[in-house]
């Protein structure tokens, strides 16, 4: 049986159970109020009629008879009266009171009645009696207002008790609601979940026209929470839901997947042609400008699409196959659309079979640590640069622009960050065993390895346990890392100043960079990319550009590393422009410990024929 009527009925047998109760306890207090009442009108007729016997007395000794039939009348005024009879020694009557039937009312008849018989004394002796005889029906009107009130009382309380359980039972079902309502939809935006897309995806996937997946990742997201705050973030999530909800065509669906992630389900399923005339019609909803708090603020979506069944058949694939779209879209530029390809499919594959490798490469220890050195501008070695490399026993050398990505995108760089931090240890034990001193070592840190508090502590803790101090290591990060949480009083960037470790703004220039953001920094250094620094020499612009970078840090105390040097013109021109240190092949290639020995023993000049690690 359905489960509403199981529990209409539930709540029925509740509500009998409970008035047979009330209805059991009034005929209880309703049968003692009938004793006492009955009680109470003997004793007010024994009452009554002992005052008259009491004056009567005189009446029956000098058998006046006018006299009895007066004393009679004080019995008359009761209205329950039906008859007195003042009665004589020898139980002849002196006076008698009945009262006249067309007084007499039907109920009267049906009430029944009590009858009473005084004994009338003078001086101690009885001269005669007093009979009376009352009808019952005042105790039965006092019993029924009794009961009366009693039920109304009942009743009020029960309705009230009623109401209450009422209204406590639609509390706790809007209670219930919202539950159900959160595991479904998402509070901020009100659109349906993850889960429930799945849900409606799987629906989709059984029916006979087909579907489609959109999933759009808004491209600057992270830029507006920073820039403008987390109520502006919000903002644009909600405008976000809002708009997709008025593009979709009748019947589609919006939902909302992480936090600025979107998807939207087409069914039936539009043909390709179409479907992408949908996503850029999106896109452009997407991208009008939206004012908040004085602000206008900028959405851009990247958008993937995979055609269903044709191109997933279940559920988890639909997904899987759209992301792999859009991080496609992604690296195309922003605001782009990419549908699902066999290529993508393949590049999905094999990205997921060299995650796996990562894995077991991980638990192997298949990682090591090259050094690239840095050298001040005569030719001296300041520092060194450690970068991961990875050996796999069939895929051989494989280089981090291939796993470093993965390893970020499956959060396996958290666990690769602390091996690195152990390696270092290792390499800096064996050179100081030698007696040979190292300048600092910067790692590189992605934001995956510091965005949740426990990687954060883990890797803090890591640091700690392994000793590795300011004097040992830096850190470079990559300038989107740099401005995620800056504000933050627990950023992890201060944490790591805080904590006396130099940092250094890696790939400077290609990312997302603004003066206030770097005077808020404080950091030591920051790291020019080769895309500037390579040809400079040669190039107008390029030099333009690298000589006012090279200002800007200066001018806030910091030093700047050139990255890529690889020409001799190259290393003149940044010498004369100032630039405090420079790492590229033209130095030394990225080299194994081993050969780190030899650079600190000598510490000059660039080595004859340095080796890179990948190719031996
Ligand atoms: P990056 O931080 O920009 O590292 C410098 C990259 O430039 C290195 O590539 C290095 O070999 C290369 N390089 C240095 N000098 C020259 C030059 O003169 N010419 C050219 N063409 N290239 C030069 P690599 O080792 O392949 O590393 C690539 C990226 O992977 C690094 O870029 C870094 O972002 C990341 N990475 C490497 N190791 C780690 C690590 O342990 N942790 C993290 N989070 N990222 C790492
Ligand atoms: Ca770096
Ligand atoms: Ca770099």
């Amino acid at each position: 049986m359905n489960a509403k009527i199981l529990d209409a009925l539930e709540r029925w047998r509740e509500l009998a159970v409970s008035l047979a109760a009330l209805l059991t306890f009034a005929l209880l207090l309703s049968v003692m109020q009938y004793w006492r009442l009955q009680q109470r009108q003997l004793e007010d007729l024994r009452t009554q009629a002992g005052i008259v016997a009491q004056t009567a007395s005189a009446a029956l000794v000098f058998d006046s008879r006018d006299e009895a039939g007066e004393i009679l009348q004080a019995l008359r005024q009761n209205p329950a009266t039906l008859r007195a009879r003042l009665l004589k020694r020898d139980g002849q009557p002196s006076a008698v009171y009945t009262r006249p039937a067309a007084q007499r009312s039907r109920l009267e008849a049906w009430a029944g009645q009590v009858a009473l018989e005084v004994p009338v004394m003078a001086d101690g002796q009885a001269v005669g009696t007093l009979s009376v005889e009352a009808s019952r029906l005042p105790m039965w009107w006092d019993l029924a207002q009794f009961i009366g009130a009693t039920l109304g009382t009942l009743a009020a309380t029960a309705g009230l008790a009623w109401l209450l359980s009422k209204r406590l039972r639609a509390q706790m079902q809007e209670a219930e609601r919202r539950t159900r309502y959160l595991a479904r939809f998402d509070a901020l935006t009100d659109l349906p979940n993850r889960e429930h897309l799945r849900r409606l995806l799987e629906k989709a996937l059984r029916q006979d026209g087909g579907a489609a997946l959109l999933l759009l990742d808004l491209d600057n997201f992270t830029q507006i929470n920073d820039q403008f705050g987390h109520a502006a973030g919000d903002a644009a999530l909600q405008a976000t839901g809002q708009r997709l909800r008025q593009l979709c065509r009748p019947g589609d669906a919006a939902a909302r997947l992480s936090a600025d992630e979107f998807a939207v389900l087409l069914s039936p399923r539009p043909d390709a042609a179409a479907l992408q005339a949908y996503a850029q019609r999106l896109q452009a909803g997407l991208a009008q400008p939206l004012f908040f708090d004085g602000h206008w603020l900028h959405l851009h979506a990247s958008t993937g699409a995979v055609l269903l069944p044709d191109q997933a058949d279940d559920a988890s694939d639909a997904m899987r196959c759209a992301d792999a779209a859009m991080r496609q879209a992604k690296q195309m530029g922003k605001d782009t659309f990419q549908l699902f390809t066999p290529q993508l499919g393949e590049a999905l594959q094999s990205r997921l079979a060299l995650e796996n490798d990562l894995r077991e490469g991980l638990m192997q220890g298949e990682f090591q640590l090259a050094y690239q050195p840095q050298y001040d501008t005569t030719r001296r070695i300041r520092g060194f640069e450690a970068l991961a490399r990875w050996r796999h026993p069939e895929r051989g050398w494989v280089s981090p622009a291939d796993f470093i990505p993965v390893a970020e995108s499956s959060g396996l760089i958290v666990e690769l960050g602390l091996a690195m931090l152990g390696q270092l240890r290792r390499d800096l034990d064996g050179w100081k065993a030698k007696g040979l001193g190292c300048p600092p070592v910067a790692i590189n840190l992605s934001w995956e390895q510091c965005r949740k508090p426990q990687h954060r502590d883990r890797f803090l803790q890591q640091l700690k346990a392994l000793q590795l101090g300011p004097g040992e290591v830096e850190f470079e990060l990559t300038e989107s890392l740099n401005f995620e949480d800056i504000d933050k009083p627990d950023s992890f960037v201060f944490t790591l100043q805080g904590l006396g470790y130099g940092l250094a703004i890696d790939d400077f220039g290609t990312g997302y960079s603004s003066l206030a953001y770097l005077r808020r920094l404080r950091c030591r250094k920051i790291k020019i990319d080769r895309l500037f620094v390579h040809g400079l020499a040669a190039n107008d612009d390029s030099r333009m550009l690298v000589e006012s970078m090279v200002r800007v840090a200066h001018a806030m105390r910091m030093s700047v590393v050139a990255e890529g040097v690889e020409l001799d013109a190259d290393e003149a021109a940044l010498i004369a422009m100032g630039c405090d240190l420079m790492q590229g092949f033209g130095f030394c290639k990225p080299v194994p410990p081993a050969q780190v020995e030899a650079l600190l023993a000598g510490s000059l000049v660039r080595p004859v024929s340095p080796a890179e690690p990948a190719a031996d």
